[in-house]
This record gives structure tokens, sequence and C-alpha cells, in this order.
């Protein structure tokens, strides 16, 4: 732990405080609840729509991994905490487009939402030109098949969207590194069967990579129940830093 920057009011710094003893708590507990040991949990503190002074008072608090899902938001705050001092690890959670590759590899330590073999040659390139060593990766996966919402189709041998030629071009990407898998519950199924059916998709792709071993997935509202489904990492917003204004 280290000072928080002067730029971070101590009212805000008592708050994200509670938010984050709160949340390490329901961690704790869930992991204890399904057997599973503490330290096989990371959190990272989803930031998005707030500033650049809440990820230097969460990194001063212990926080080590932060989420952004918009790079031009993501670019201006990672670079302004660096110039303070900090360094988390960045996650890119967000949809990405292919023309933000390049800015998104200068600042991110992981992109978290890579579903196409379009997008993973896109970031591959721009990772081979653009960083000195490779980028972690979590191919999205779609949890209900619905492909108008995002995240790679576990059965479906598509070129382009399928899972495992996805994985496949990750995986034999000079610039990048096959990390895991990430998803999103879909809205209206209930936390246990999403992250359930996630589990076995989970276990199929390990069998092909068993080095991919990250599980993202698990938000403020059902971080219980990845947990107890394999959860390696969950990504907390709004139970941390407060209800956004926006909806995302
Ligand atoms: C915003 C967001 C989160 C965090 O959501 P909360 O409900 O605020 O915890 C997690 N994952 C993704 C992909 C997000 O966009």
């Amino acid at each position: 732990m280290t000072d928080a920057h002067p730029s971070v009011r101590p009212d805000r710094r008592a708050e994200l405080a509670a938010g984050l003893a709160r949340v390490r708590a329901r961690i704790a507990d869930a992991c204890s609840a399904a057997g599973r040991d503490r330290s096989e949990v990371v959190m990272i503190a989803v930031t998005k729509t707030y500033p650049a002074s809440d990820v230097l008072a969460l990194a001063s608090l212990g926080v080590t991994d932060v989420g952004e899902n918009r790079d031009r938001e993501a670019a201006g705050k990672a670079a302004e905490v660096t110039t303070a001092g900090a360094a988390p690890r960045w996650h890119f959670i967000g949809q990405l487009q292919r023309n933000k590759c390049r800015s998104v590899v200068r600042y991110a330590d992981v992109v978290q939402s890579v579903d196409s073999v379009r997008l993973a040659r896109a970031l591959d390139a721009a990772a081979v030109a653009g960083r000195d060593r490779p980028l972690d990766v979590l191919v999205q996966v779609s949890i209900d098949g619905d492909p108008a919402r995002g995240g790679a189709l576990a059965d479906s041998a598509d070129p382009d969207t399928g899972l495992g030629p996805v994985a496949e071009v990750v995986a034999g990407a000079d610039g990048l590194r096959l990390a895991g898998l990430m998803a999103v519950a879909p809205l209206g199924w209930e936390p246990e069967r999403a992250f359930g059916r996630l589990a076995e998709v989970a276990r199929g792709f390990r069998a092909v990579h068993p080095e991919a071993a990250a599980l993202s997935a698990g938000m403020s509202g059902d971080l219980e129940a990845a947990i107890t489904y394999g959860a390696t990492h969950v990504r907390v917003g709004s139970a941390l830093l407060g209800m956004r204004s926006t909806l995302r």
C-alpha cells in the first residue's frame, strides 16, 4: 500500500475503502462457501465513468486490477494514473472495434472481450507493432448463444465467431497470449444457470487449451454464483464505486 495521491479527497477515499471492505468480505464468504482458496479469485475494480482519482484511491487501498470498457475514456485515465505514479493492471472489458486496437494495446495488460477471428487478427497486428511483450487475451463467450449480444459461440464452427476458431487464432498469434475465457450472464437468466453453463464451456475449452485457465465471470449482482462455478476473476463496478449515472 502507498499513500493516496493528493488529488484523492479523504471522504471519497473512506467511501471507497468501505465499499472495498464489503466486496472483499463477499468474495471471501463465497470462496469459503464454495470450498475455494481466497487467493484463487482476483477482483477487478470496474472504474468506467469514474475519474482517475478513484483509480488512484483504490490502488492506494491495495487494488491491483482495474477494468474499463471504452477506449477513449480508458486511454486518458491510464495516462493520468501512470503520471501519478500508480501501475495497476488494466483490463479492457468492453466491445472493441478493430480501429481501436492500436490504442488499446498501448495501455491494456489484458483484453477480455475478443470474440471474433477478425478482431483477434487486428489485435495481434496492433500488439506486434505497438508492444514489447504479448498481450493477455480472454475470449469472450456467449452463454445464451445470441450472436447479437457479442461473445464467441461455443457450439458453432463459424470460422469468424466460433469459440474454437477464435481461441486457435489467439493461441497461435505472436502478439497475443491466450489466458482464458470471459462471459457476462445474459439478462433474465438465473446466475446459477448462466454460470453453470459457462463452467461446462470452460471445461471443454481447457481440455484443448490447458494453459488458458482464467475464467472472468461475475459482477456486483452475481459474483457469489460466479465464484461457486469457478470464476478466477470477478469484475466489480457499482458495488465498489457506487451506482453509475449512465447505463454501462
Ligand atoms: C460495467 C461492467 C461490469 C461491472 O458491472 P457492475 O454491475 O457495476 O459491477 C462488469 N463487466 C462488464 C463487461 C461491464 O461492462
